[in-house]
């Protein structure tokens, strides 16, 4: 196991705990696959997390300091006005908490009890003083990107949804349009010469925040049953697990209640389910 991954998270991060909020990543979680939200959510196991994606973590954050340039003299993004859309980076008190992973904007669902929270990439205010929940993306790719036109391009819409759907429970006027600050970068040049060269485009997305409030009561029932939820039929990851587990347990019977688990300093030959 690295030392970063907790199998069993403290409870009080769990649902029912203390510490325990609704993040816009849980609600994707959770349409994703009941089941692993349940797991992770009530049972208190995360899945592992992926590999730290630092080259998109840099783009943000250039980006974040680009457009706080404008923010800070009140002038339009010579990209928002390229695509004609009249706009400036929203001003306020909180930009920096509802910006940051872990805190973001929060707000207490009545119906369900849930604190429900994002952190958002950027928020803009047109002269109509509606505010444009914007966030930015980074890649690679041939072709320019001028729309979210794959399947799974849903995440990203729900999560501008969510995002929508936060600001106008806290009180703010939002626009059913948000953006996409797309960062794509080239791989057309002769050599690297230690720079990517990136296109950025814009891309509008017309939001429709109707299905966050009735997905939140699926969730309160969801967490609030003792009934494990069905597996999504499109991972392979349970596929995986019960296949091994079924192995392992067909193979080492005599051991399968006596399995341990094992370091990577153990040498020993007792076999390790981990399932
Ligand atoms: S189907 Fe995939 S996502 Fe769902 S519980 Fe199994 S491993 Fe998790």
């Amino acid at each position: 196991m690295s030392g970063f991954y907790k199998p069993d998270r403290n409870p009080r991060w769990n649902y029912g705990g203390e510490n325990w909020r609704l993040s816009r990543s849980k609600i994707g979680l959770f349409q994703e696959c009941p089941r692993c939200f349940y797991i992770d959510n009530k049972l208190g196991t995360a899945r592992p997390p992926g590999f730290p994606f630092n080259l998109n973590s840099a783009v943000d954050t250039l980006l974040k300091k680009e457009f706080d340039i404008h923010r800070a003299g009140k002038t339009t993004h010579p990209l928002s006005k390229a695509y004609g859309l009249d706009a400036i980076p929203f001003s306020h008190a909180h930009m920096d908490v509802w910006r940051e992973n872990f805190k973001g904007i929060e707000y207490r669902h009545p119906e369900t009890g849930f604190k429900v929270s994002g952190a958002i990439d950027d928020i803009w205010v047109n002269p109509a003083g509606e505010l444009i929940i914007v966030d930015y993306k980074s890649t690679s790719k041939e072709e320019k990107i001028e729309a979210l036109d794959q399947e799974w391009h849903s995440g990203y819409k729900h999560q501008m949804e969510i995002y929508q759907w936060l600001f106008r429970q806290s009180g703010f006027t939002v626009s059913d349009t948000g953006y996409f600050v797309y960062a794509n970068a080239g791989t057309d040049k002769a050599a690297f010469d230690g720079k990517l060269e990136f296109e950025l485009t814009l891309i509008p997305y017309k939001g429709d925040t109707s299905w966050v409030e009735p997905t939140l009561i699926e969730i309160k029932a969801c967490l609030e049953s003792d009934a494990l939820p069905a597996p999504a039929s499109t991972c392979d990851y349970c596929i995986y697990r019960e296949t091994v587990g079924k192995k392992l347990m067909a193979r080492y019977p005599a051991k399968s209640s006596a399995v341990k688990r094992t370091s990577r300093s153990d040498n020993s030959d007792t076999p390790t389910l981990g399932l």
